[in-house]
């Protein structure tokens, strides 16, 4: 147990009231360090409720919003999941908790340098089932696909069509859209491959930014 370990769980069990979690998504929240992926002069501040800068203009999401993404997105064990959108890799690092050994999480990264810093992370903590991808996240990640699930922590100018083709039928997309105004969209494709949408509520996110993103 580490020394932010009371800290992180009384956090955890705070949302856990709240959001009315899932007992998968609070025991992977509890497991992972967040302090050891936000900047080290960050570190006091990890288990606070808010979302905190991580450099190169980009922010770690704050604590709800990975809990709430990851409640909406009915992870199961075994599950290939692909993420846009790594930043410190945090929230994919969650994700790998819940979908277990049997399961596999791609992450896109934009920026080399945050990309870097994610392996080195789960390098450091033995998480053996993500793989990091520098590249353009609008465009998915086609080698892998197709996906269970696919989530994107960065806002869309609209959905990818690259993304809705790299899922699976029966699968789950998770996705902010829009500019100033921004809203959270669970996407479905249902077992004939229709898709289905709606909205969860407004959010805040960067900009994705890429050929099905925003313009750089
Ligand atoms: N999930 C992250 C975490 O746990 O730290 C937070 C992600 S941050 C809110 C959004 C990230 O999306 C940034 O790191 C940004 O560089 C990245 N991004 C923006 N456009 C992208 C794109 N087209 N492909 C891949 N990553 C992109």
């Amino acid at each position: 147990m580490d020394e932010y370990y009371e800290k992180r769980r009384r956090l955890i069990e705070r949302l856990r009231d709240e959001f009315n979690l899932s007992e998968n998504v609070v025991r992977a929240m509890i497991e992972v360090p967040r302090h050891l992926f936000v900047p080290p002069f960050y570190r006091s501040e990890a288990y606070n409720d808010y979302p905190l800068p991580i450099g190169h203009g980009q922010t770690i999401s704050a604590p709800h919003m990975v809990a709430i993404m990851c409640n909406l997105l009915d992870l199961k064990e075994g599950m290939r999941i692909l993420e846009i959108g790594t930043g410190t890799g945090y929230h994919a690092a969650v994700v790998s908790r819940i979908v277990g050994e049997g399961g596999r999480i791609i992450t896109v990264e934009r920026i080399p340098e945050l990309a870097e810093r994610a392996k080195e992370i789960y390098r450091d903590l033995g998480y053996e089932n993500i793989e990091v991808v520098v590249g353009d996240g609008s465009r998915g990640y086609e080698k892998e696909a197709p996906y269970d699930r696919i989530y994107v922590t960065a806002s869309a100018p609209k959905i990818p069509e690259n993304l809705l083709f790299q899922l699976k039928h029966g699968g789950k997309l998770l996705i902010p859209i829009g500019d100033f105004v921004q809203y959270l969209y669970i996407v479905e494709k249902d077992e004939h491959g229709r898709i289905h949408k709606k909205s969860w509520g407004a959010v805040r996110f960067v900009p994705l930014v890429g050929d099905e993103g925003f313009d750089d």
